[in-house]
């Protein structure tokens, strides 16, 4: 029944808390959007806990820098977020994750890394830039993060699947991405499934 559903997804969400891997959506980048980018940024955070929800195994998903304009406006936008199963904090991810051998297990996504994504480790924790910016500020997760002494890595696309244009995706595109791929294991179809399909 849909009663015994709803039950399930609240359970499967409840134990993503306690296993699974993290994935942290940074929201440390008011300063750089306007109002609008904004609320297209917390439409991603819908959209991200929605995919989330659409798997039998669901990520833990993290939201930091969880504050000031931008929590306001999503606070004021999704009426549910207070029960969504999710970590919300307002500390920074480096605040989280303090210690040298946490700092280690940190691995940012960026489209500009040297570096590319082969597996999702329960051990590791993800980093999704929490920005919409339209190509505003090019390469400002890859430079951050490497200024704080952080991994960086960029999804396995180009091996994957051809793309007509470039590959910087949204945030909620990437976090389906590894959403997907964490209950496939097979990135061509996880890419396959959450690409907006190409004519
Ligand atoms: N100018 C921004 C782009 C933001 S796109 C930047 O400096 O990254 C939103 C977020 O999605 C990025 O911060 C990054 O975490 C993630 N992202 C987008 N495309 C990606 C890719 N190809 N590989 C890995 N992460 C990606």
């Amino acid at each position: 029944t849909f009663r015994d559903q709803e039950r399930q997804l609240k359970q499967r969400l409840k134990q993503s808390l306690e296993g699974g891997p993290r994935v942290i959506i940074d929201l440390d980048f008011e300063k750089y959007m306007t109002e609008n980018d904004i609320r297209h940024l917390v439409k991603q955070l819908g959209f991200s806990y929605a995919a989330n929800k659409q798997v039998e195994r669901p990520v833990h998903m993290m939201l930091t820098s969880f504050k000031d304009g931008v929590a306001a406006l999503a606070n004021k936008m999704i009426s549910g977020l207070d029960n969504w199963y999710i970590t919300r904090t307002e500390k920074r991810y480096d605040e989280l994750f303090p210690s040298p051998e946490d700092k280690a297990r940190l691995v940012y996504l960026t489209a500009d890394a040297e570096q590319e994504l082969d597996e999702l480790d329960e051990n590791r924790v993800y980093i999704i830039g929490g920005i919409v910016d339209h190509n505003r500020h090019k390469g400002l997760c890859e430079r951050l993060a490497q200024a704080s002494g952080i991994a960086t890595a960029r999804l396995p696309i180009s091996r994957h699947v051809q793309l007509s244009s470039r590959e910087v995706l949204t945030v909620n595109h990437v976090f389906q991405i590894l959403v997907e791929y964490y209950a496939r294991r097979d990135w061509a179809s996880a890419l396959d499934f959450v690409m907006p399909k190409r004519k």
